[in-house]
């Protein structure tokens, strides 16, 4: 106990430094990434990490790794992320606030996963609010449902979940068919991939996503980047770099 005390009082401490000194000389860059299964959002998060220089936050991931370390609030969303169920609104915020305010993302993070709704939205603007700091870009992959269906019901994910490279039974097929390039084991077409229920999911998030489209519009963050299954290679990294250098994100190196 004493120690995790102690943990908490650096953590806080760090915390002000980062707010009150950091801060003041070079405000964060908060960017969340919206986009529906299929729209490429975690593939374009890797790809702007180096660019940027900004850590690639998934909200999905953090959880895992609570499950992983086993520590309380892991033990308590272990058994809703098996069921397939939504953690709390109140419990992600949490968790998020908690990594984001970390040393290491002391510069802002480019967010995935959150928000899913409007509440989550007004959750987050409240959080940045609260940092006196606000949501940067929200970056919108936008595309039609059709396009997404062809990418996701020709998905095959590898089986070997250490491994879990993805690829396309069109767009991106491995060398030998079924077989995962990098560890050679088998690849499958994972249940949330079959086309029956590929149609009902994109429904689902575009109900729930363009409500925060419209906030963000309104707060004049949003930017839409239109992706189709025609674009060349880089083309969606492209438009983001286009559309972030232009409003003052330094860039590394070009793509
Ligand atoms: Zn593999």
């Amino acid at each position: 106990m004493g120690f995790r005390l102690t943990g908490r009082f650096w953590h806080s401490a760090s915390f002000a430094f980062t707010r009150y000194g950091l801060w003041t000389f070079r405000p964060p860059t908060f960017i969340v990434l919206l986009g529906g299964p299929g729209a490429g959002k975690g593939t374009l998060a890797k790809e702007l990490v180096p660019l940027i220089g900004l850590p690639h936050i998934s909200t999905g991931d953090l959880f895992r790794k609570e499950v992983a370390s086993g520590s309380a609030l892991g033990r308590a969303v272990d058994p809703i992320l098996r069921s397939g169920g939504l953690v709390p609104d109140e419990i992600t915020i949490a968790v998020l606030a908690e990594e984001l305010s970390k040393f290491r993302n002391r510069h802002g993070a480019i967010i995935d996963g959150f928000p899913r709704t409007l509440p989550q939205a007004l959750l987050l603007d409240n959080l940045f609010a609260g940092w006196g700091q606000e949501l940067d870009f929200s970056l919108f992959l936008d595309g039609s449902n059709k396009d997404f269906e062809v990418r996701l019901s020709g998905r095959r994910t590898c089986s070997n979940k250490e491994c879990g490279r993805t690829y396309h039974v069109e767009f991106k097929r491995p060398r030998v068919e079924g077989v995962c390039d990098t560890c050679k084991s088998p690849l499958i077409r994972r249940d949330d991939d079959a086309p029956e229920v590929v149609g009902p999911r994109l429904e689902k998030f575009r109900a729930n996503n363009q409500p925060i489209v419209d906030h963000h519009e309104r707060r004049q963050c949003l930017h839409r980047i239109k992706t189709t299954n025609q674009d060349p290679e880089g083309h969606v990294l492209q438009q983001v770099l286009h559309i972030l250098s232009k409003r003052g994100v330094r860039v590394k190196r070009a793509a």
